[in-house]
């Protein structure tokens, strides 16, 4: 039986990756998230400016790192390795469980203890993972699973494998192909810089393909309690609610200021209080649950808005949000009034509900 229909962003972009026809191809059929048009962000933003949402909480496991880890797994399935590794603030640590199961091989992941959200420790203990949490932060988990993979036969699926890289810059192309060419702006999380890297280097291969006349200028934001690259020196004890960017010393580091300073964008902070605002508009407003990294994208959004950054521009700007508000649930509630307790009555429900 020949499978039909959308299988993935291997099978999608198979010409712009490193795979060839003998490449074992693991997939969950990430990828193809939808573009959502924020209706109440583009008025708010300005007459001729249109805001997008890349909605990569729709990936399988509720994250954009489906992407990368589709191609980290298939390729370390080629190379034989029976094996993973990765640290992870939890939504690694969540995709590469998954893949790893489909694939058969076996996963390890390294988490700082205490810090990383319910949903996402879940996916990684459901999908059969070995689960360490160590007495660390995400930093020190890092440096753990780069000596552990250098000296054993166990491959490192965090964003330094380049194959998370190739993967993840997918999410560029689909931009481009469905507004016809890059946006004239990208705004997103940046955490360990792996992401920011992936999309600038699609968005520049597209171009040299001339798959999009232009590019993006890439607007990156950090939390403020974590935001190394912003201050310009390594965060000894990063501080965030936004924990999937609770990151001190970003791995990909040189390339995040390349994206930044090539397109002649930005690197700034947000604090949690303006991530946790975002979080709710976006929430009420647009309809979209993010997690709390991902609307440090809208954060950044409305902090370039009031300085009026876009002022009589005529743009169109894409926000990455980057992982879905279920990965977090326990933020969520404590961002919210609890359900009122009532009596189950007709009359109580028509008082409260003010008809
Ligand atoms: C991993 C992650 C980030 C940060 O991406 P980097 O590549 O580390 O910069 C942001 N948001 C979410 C939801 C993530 O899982």
């Amino acid at each position: 039986m020949s499978e039909k229909g959308y299988r993935g962003i291997i099978q999608k972009y198979k010409k712009l990756l490193p795979v060839t026809d003998k490449t074992p191809v693991i997939t969950l059929n990430e990828g193809n998230t939808p573009l959502i048009y924020a209706g109440y962000l583009s008025k708010l933003a300005g007459k001729n400016i249109e805001v997008y949402l890349k909605y990569e909480g729709l990936n399988p496991t509720g994250s954009f790192k489906d992407r990368g880890m589709t191609l980290a797994i298939s390729k370390a399935c080629e190379e034989k390795s029976t094996a993973v590794m990765c640290a992870s603030t939890g939504n690694t640590s969540a995709s590469s469980a998954a893949y790893a199961a489909r694939a058969g091989i076996k996963c390890i992941v390294l988490i700082p203890s205490g810090a990383i959200a319910l949903g996402k420790l879940s996916q990684a203990l459901i999908h059969g993972a070995k689960v360490l949490a160590i007495k660390g932060n995400f930093d020190a988990a890092l440096d753990l699973a780069k000596e552990i993979t250098r000296r054993y036969p166990i491959k490192l699926v965090n964003s330094l494998n380049p194959y998370r890289i190739e993967g993840q810059k997918t999410a560029s192309f689909e931009i481009c192909d469905y507004l016809g060419e890059a946006p004239d702006f990208q705004v997103m999380p940046v955490g360990n810089a792996g992401n920011i890297t992936a999309y600038w280097k699609g968005y520049k291969e597209y171009k040299a393909l001339g798959l999009s006349g232009k590019l993006p200028v890439m607007l990156g934001f950090q939390a403020k309690g974590a935001a190394p690259i912003v201050r310009n020196k390594p965060v000894k004890d990063p501080q965030t609610l936004a924990t999937a960017i609770r990151i001190g010393n970003p791995a990909s580091w040189k390339t995040a200021i390349e994206a930044r300073d090539e397109s002649k964008g930005l690197i700034d902070l947000v604090s949690d209080a303006e991530i946790l605002q975002a979080y709710k508009i976006l929430a009420v407003k647009e309809g979209v649950f993010a997690e709390p990294a991902s609307a440090a994208s809208i954060a950044g959004l409305l902090k370039l808005i009031k300085k009026g950054y876009f002022k009589n521009k005529k743009c169109r700007i894409a926000c990455i949000l980057t992982g879905h508000g279920l990965k977090d649930p326990e933020r969520a509630i404590k961002s919210v009034k609890p359900p009122k307790l009532i009596r189950a009555n007709f009359k109580s429900i028509i008082k409260e509900i003010g008809y």
